[in-house]
């Protein structure tokens, strides 16, 4: 382990600096939800703890987070089992193969990332077996071949409607996850997308589809306006992450 977080007085600034930015973030995210019209408590804050160090899901968890996001299976699973006594929802976001969905399957508040039938008939037997259900998301693909992972919107209503039949998942809402641009109103277009594609779906299924999860730490704001209920943010809260070239 990391020697200076080990250390009590390291320990102490890095959960001050924590506390400054959440706090920083929460202000930020209710500002843009009042400009917005919108209610703060509508949005909910996802702490994207990916790379980072269980310490610091505990620290936040003890100024009053709840919602914290993963991406990678291993990873998680052991953060899950180093904070089993925490008060933390888990967010499964990341991408995942069809091998692991095993280990993730009633395991997470919510997944944000089904984008196949694949996918969601790997989550579904698995619960079979645990007599339990997940909540999930579809992660939708708006900006075409620059996106990795998600379901396009031509094919989101199949997959919807595959889903919305199976006992085991509960299908709440969409994600997406724009490319990166420097400029943040590059997103906006593709959250309004995000929420009329779930409009559109939503009329054409019959079902209701509350949760929008969109924006990270650069375009959270663009995200709230265009009715994010989910925000996923990462760099603003803990700072840089080191870049690991494992996914798993
Ligand atoms: C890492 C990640 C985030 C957070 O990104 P930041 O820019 O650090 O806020 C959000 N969503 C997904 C899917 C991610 O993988």
């Amino acid at each position: 382990m990391d020697q200076k977080l080990t250390d009590p007085h390291s320990m102490e600034a890095r959960t001050a600096q924590l506390a400054a930015n959440l706090a920083m973030v929460r202000g930020q995210l209710a500002d843009a939800a009042r400009l917005a019209g919108r209610d703060p408590a509508t949005v909910k804050l996802v702490a994207v703890s990916k790379n980072h160090p269980a310490e610091d899901l505990r620290a936040l968890a003890g100024l009053g987070q709840r919602d914290f996001g993963e991406s990678y299976v291993q990873e998680v699973l052991a953060k899950q089992e180093a904070l089993w006594d925490a008060d933390i929802a888990w967010h499964f976001i990341g991408r995942l193969q069809t091998n692991k969905a095993k280990f993730v399957a009633g395991r997470f508040a919510v997944v944000h990332s089904v984008d196949s039938l694949k996918l969601a008939q790997s989550l579904q037997s698995r619960l079979r077996g645990q007599g339990s259900r997940q909540e999930i998301l579809l992660q939708v693909s708006l900006a075409g071949e620059a996106q990795k992972g998600g379901v396009t919107a031509q094919n989101a209503a199949a997959l919807a409607r595959e889903v919305l039949g199976m006992d085991e998942l509960d299908l709440a809402g969409l994600m997406t996850m724009p490319p990166y641009s420097e400029n943040a109103e590059t997103s906006r277009p593709v959250f309004a997308a995000l929420r009329e594609l779930r409009d559109a779906l939503e009329r054409e299924l019959g079902a209701r589809l509350p949760e929008l999860s969109m924006g990270m730490s650069h375009d959270f704001r663009q995200a709230v306006a265009e009715g994010a209920t989910l925000v996923r943010v990462g760099t603003a809260i803990f700072g840089e992450r080191e870049v690991k070239a494992t996914s798993g």
